[in-house]
């Protein structure tokens, strides 16, 4: 991944978003300092029992960054990287995302110390009961409702779920989203992060221009959401995949492959590297290929002030939270290339986590094509709304999304009042 990867500090970033947002909308100092607060942090360290025996003390992260508009959302990562300051960061993304796609909820992150590769399935479900015990004072269905985030999957949110409804005694599926549709998960949740991405590349492409049919893409990060973001522009809208990458390494074929047979060789082996008749090309060498379309669905900070030059696509979508610095949105503006930034191109996800939130309290589930329609219009209109500010403002899309997102969150502080 990019060298600035280690050292930039993601809260920082956040901390700056907001302040530019803020000089536009000439917000005063009080409201400011809000909006740069997370409202609620707690660090919690657990021990777990490993398979050999002994124990290990992990330390986790749940901070809930603003709950003005809603209940806070937010997922739970597994990585040996995380810091309490990523997922400061990460849960005020959280806050503006929902924002941006008007979803009743306010931003919330969790993350645990840990390597999952290195991690057996037990030792996995041992961590996730005891992190959600740790947790469960702070969440609940109408308090902080966790997702799936990197490393984490809809088995880590059944564990999650159990765990909860044990200690209430029953059964409570609102507590999490992005669970097995057997115990209360939605259809179209696995995919929706990829397939809200997808929308968001059509619309964008028809506003400037660029046929997405023939298209040539390129993917940092072939994991759920970046897998299948591209699965669905070479299915459904006839875009050309020509690279993908993980953590091992990428490939390079520029006459297109079937993002499906690349999907089957990770999974036998493991990684995208190796695929029969494509080069090999790093990550960062990825990022900057004679592409139309570029999705970055790995970590943070990957488009830096070093590379932000290189990159040659037409659109960048932002499946991964937080992939590009403040310095590299300058320069991708001037160089006049369209960012979907990650609020809105990756907002598909917490969308369909609401929806199957609402299915939850409900006890009414929706059809697969329901939750598609809904998610579609859902991302339409945030495109379309987003856009009209870039337009109106003459500022790039990152910004008008913060600028719808924040100006709905200050107004529920300001409507709400200040207590007491
Ligand atoms: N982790 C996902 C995100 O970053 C989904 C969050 C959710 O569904 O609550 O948007």
């Amino acid at each position: 991944m990019a060298s600035d990867s280690t050292t930039v500090n993601p809260f920082e970033t956040a901390k700056r978003q907001i302040d530019i947002v803020a000089d536009l909308l000439h917000l005063d100092g009080g409201v400011r300092e809000v909006l740069k607060s997370p409202k609620r942090e707690l660090t919690v360290n657990f021990p777990v029992r490993l398979d050999k025996g002994d124990y290990h003390v992990f330390t986790g992260y749940r901070v809930q960054y603003s709950m003005a508009r809603g209940p806070t959302k937010g997922g739970i990562r597994y990585h040996p990287q995380v810091t309490l300051d990523e997922v400061r960061a990460l849960a005020a993304w959280m806050t503006w995302k929902c924002a941006v796609v008007n979803i009743p909820y306010g931003g919330a992150k969790g993350g645990v110390i840990c390597d999952p590769k290195q991690m057996s399935k037990g030792e996995l479900e041992r961590l996730t009961r005891r992190f959600a015990t740790e947790i469960s004072p702070i969440i609940g269905p109408e308090i902080d409702i966790p997702a799936p985030d990197v490393y984490t999957d809809s088995q880590t949110m059944a564990w999650i779920m159990d765990t909860y409804s044990m200690q209430k005694g029953y059964s409570v599926p609102g507590v999490v989203t992005g669970k097995p549709i057997s115990i209360g998960g939605s259809e179209g949740r696995g995919e929706a992060t990829g397939r809200g991405c997808a929308y968001v590349i059509r619309e964008a492409a028809q506003t400037i221009g660029v046929h997405v049919k023939g298209a040539s893409v390129a993917v940092q990060g072939f994991g759920n959401a970046g897998s299948v973001a591209v699965n669905l522009l070479h299915d459904e809208q006839g875009a050309k995949i020509v690279a993908a990458s993980d953590t091992k390494g990428g490939i390079y074929k520029p006459d297109g492959f079937n993002p499906h047979a690349v999907e089957a060789h990770k999974a036998k082996t493991g990684s995208v590297v190796g695929f029969p008749g494509a080069k090999s090309v790093s990550n960062e060498e990825l990022l900057e290929l004679p592409v139309d379309v570029l999705i970055p669905a790995a970590l943070e900070n990957q488009i830096t002030k070093k590379n932000a030059d290189k990159i040659q696509a037409k659109i960048v979508a932002e499946a991964a939270n937080g992939p590009t610095l403040p310095e590299a949105d300058e320069i991708l503006f001037q160089k006049k290339i369209t960012v979907l930034p990650d609020i809105l191109a990756n907002a598909g996800g917490v969308t369909v986590s609401y929806f199957e939130w609402a299915q939850d309290l409900q006890g009414f589930f929706w059809t697969l094509d329901e939750v598609n329609q809904r998610l579609e219009r859902v991302m339409v209109k945030s495109y379309a709304d987003t856009h009209k500010i870039a337009q109106q403002y003459s500022i790039h899309n990152r910004t008008a999304a913060y600028v719808l997102a924040i100006q709905r969150v200050v107004d529920a502080i300001n409507i709400r009042g200040f207590y007491p």
